[in-house]
């Protein structure tokens, strides 16, 4: 039996209490299997320790990290958590895990549940994932390609062809696992650039193609990123994967998440090449905190996409099974309709969701 070591860093607002579901959905679940086991290393990091301590994020829970198979957490920030030049502590974090564990690839995925209804009921199926690149494009600008003079501000946009290139691999390697797109079943690599107008992004594209060139196996095609917003309303079951640009992958991974439910229910996995950093893609929602009305399954999934991407890295079958369970349990959750947080429409707490999908779960086995 495998064993992972998981950093586990609960953080700000909701994400204790969203947290605590997670990990007690991957304990239960993979106790019940019994082919793989998880050492759960929680660590104190983020706005509130800032707060009380005036760091972030120590060393020591670095350290912790790096150390780690894979690392889990709720959300981190607070609003009133900022330095004297106005940036967010969530960075001290955040930043810290994605550029120095070199976390280059952002996997959003997106897809309709059956039985819930969201503002894309009437559409055809959703089932994609967006790709963000994580660590260049414009975003990069913030570690000093920007510049505000007295009447013009300009930013940076960086894209290499090694970063374009790590992106697009993981985005043909994803597509080669999964089972196409809704349409019609087509294994299919989306880019999603801006080709016509910056030349930064025909880069981007130009290298895309290279890559696509040694997957002759799976489809590609591009789009520009304001068409991209109207095909992910009118026409989301065109798409299997789609690979952006950083702020691009940001933008339409926020759309696409709106489209099939909202952001209790988004996951992300951040990876790199050696680390991986599985985490909802909402924030910390502060005006709901310490309530227990927040939704948990962002979380849960974002969970299981963590022991996915340990399967395939440890070629390990039960990390698979389990998280393969945990999908069909909170699909079971969503379809049944009666154990929902206020998000979706119902009156359950946190806590009976994560009850509600354990249940399920066990039902299945
Ligand atoms: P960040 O700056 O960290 O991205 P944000 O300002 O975008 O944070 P979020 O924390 O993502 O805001 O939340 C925005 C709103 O969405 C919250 O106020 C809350 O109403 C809702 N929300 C986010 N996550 C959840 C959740 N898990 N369950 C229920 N509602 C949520
Ligand atoms: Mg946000």
């Amino acid at each position: 039996m495998t064993e992972y070591r998981i950093a586990v860093l609960p953080g700000d607002g909701i994400g204790p209490e969203i947290t605590a579901v997670a990990t007690a959905v991957l304990q239960q679940l993979t106790a019940a299997h019994g082919g793989i086991s998880l050492d759960l290393r929680h660590q104190d990091a983020g706005a509130g320790r800032w707060l009380r301590e005036g760091v972030a994020f120590t060393d020591e829970a670095y350290d912790a990290c790096v150390r780690s198979d894979a690392i889990l957490m709720g959300a981190i920030g607070l609003p009133e958590a900022r330095h004297p030049d106005g940036r967010e502590v969530n960075g001290d974090v955040i930043f810290r895990l994605r550029f120095d564990l070199d976390l280059y690839a952002g996997i959003r995925p997106v897809r309709s549940w059956p039985g819930l209804t969201s503002p894309l009921s009437a559409a055809p199926p959703v089932d994609y994932v967006v790709v963000r690149e994580n660590v260049e494009g414009l975003y990069a600008s913030r570690t000093g390609g920007c510049n505000v003079r007295d009447e013009v501000a300009t930013d940076t946009i960086v894209i290499t062809a090694t970063g374009t290139r790590k992106v697009s691999e993981q985005a043909f390697r994803l597509a080669g696992k999964r089972g196409g797109r809704p349409r019609d079943g087509r294994r299919l690599v989306t880019c999603v650039d801006k080709a016509n107008v910056l030349s930064s992004y025909a880069f981007f594209r130009q290298v895309f193609d290279q890559v696509a060139a040694e997957h002759p196996d799976i489809g590609a095609d591009h789009v520009y990123v304001d068409a991209m917003t109207a095909y992910q309303v009118q026409q989301p079951d065109m798409f299997d994967v789609v690979v952006a640009e950083n702020m691009f992958g940001d933008i339409i991974s926020d759309l696409a998440a709106a489209t099939v439910g909202g952001l209790g229910l988004a996951a992300s996995g951040d990876i790199g090449d050696r680390h991986g950093l599985f985490q909802p893609a909402h924030g910390s929602a502060p005006t709901i905190a310490g309530k227990g009305v927040a939704n948990p399954i962002a979380t849960v999934l974002s969970a299981a996409m963590m022991l996915d991407w340990l399967a395939d890295r440890h070629a390990d079958p039960a990390a698979a099974e389990v998280a393969r369970l945990i999908d069909d349990a909170v699909g079971d959750v969503l379809a049944d309709g009666r154990v929902l947080t206020p998000d979706l429409g119902g009156t359950a707490g946190t806590a009976q969701v994560g009850e509600a999908i354990i249940a399920a779960a066990i039902r299945r086995r």
